[in-house]
């Protein structure tokens, strides 16, 4: 089923598909998900076992990517420092649309316990968007097996015509 709505204010036409062409779609969105690691400190070992045998994510079709420009997720794993912080927002821009972010650990989340740093970004959602926060100091490979779980859940529930795009005037 097609359904066309105007906006009234601004007179955009925005096209609303509930077919099984969203779930199609969807499916394989969710289950071919390319991620760019980005990980900083002590996060970033337990991120890596993420990759590893253990965790096995390939399962779930997510391969590690070293390109933003052929990620659909990052995950930003430890203490952000400011410095840092520049970078993860470059690499995000780099990462074409719809593109996703996990944040790891109490440091990526809020600067955990290094909040009171004076270089610390107090979590990386100051700089970029994140669509899952994993919660731990670190948090285990299952903990962020279960985060890549609620990504998944996330895509599935995009209808496709109002998935991310860029802001409109927005050069990436
Ligand atoms: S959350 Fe804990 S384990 Fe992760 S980077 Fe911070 S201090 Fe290290």
């Amino acid at each position: 089923m097609t359904a066309r709505t105007m906006d009234a204010g601004t007179g955009d036409v925005t096209l609303f598909h509930t077919s099984q062409l969203d779930k199609l779609i969807n499916m394989a969105r969710e289950n071919s998900l390319w991620y760019l690691l980005f990980g900083l400190a002590c996060c970033g070992i337990e991120l890596m076992q993420f990759g590893g045998p253990r965790a096995d994510v390939m399962r779930f079709g997510a391969i590690p990517r070293a390109s933003p420009r052929q990620a659909d997720f990052m995950i930003v794993a430890g203490t952000l420092t400011y410095k840092m912080a520049e970078r993860a927002k470059l690499l995000y821009d780099q990462m074409p649309e719809p593109k996703y972010v996990i944040s790891m650990g109490s440091c990526s989340n809020c600067g955990g316990l290094f909040q009171l740093g004076y270089s610390v970004c107090k979590g990386v959602d100051k700089v970029i968007p994140v669509d899952v926060y994993v919660p731990g100091c670190p948090p285990r490979p299952e903990a962020l097996t279960e985060g890549l779980i609620r990504l998944q859940e996330l895509i599935r529930s995009e209808p496709w015509a109002t998935k991310r795009r860029p802001a409109k005037g927005s050069a990436a």
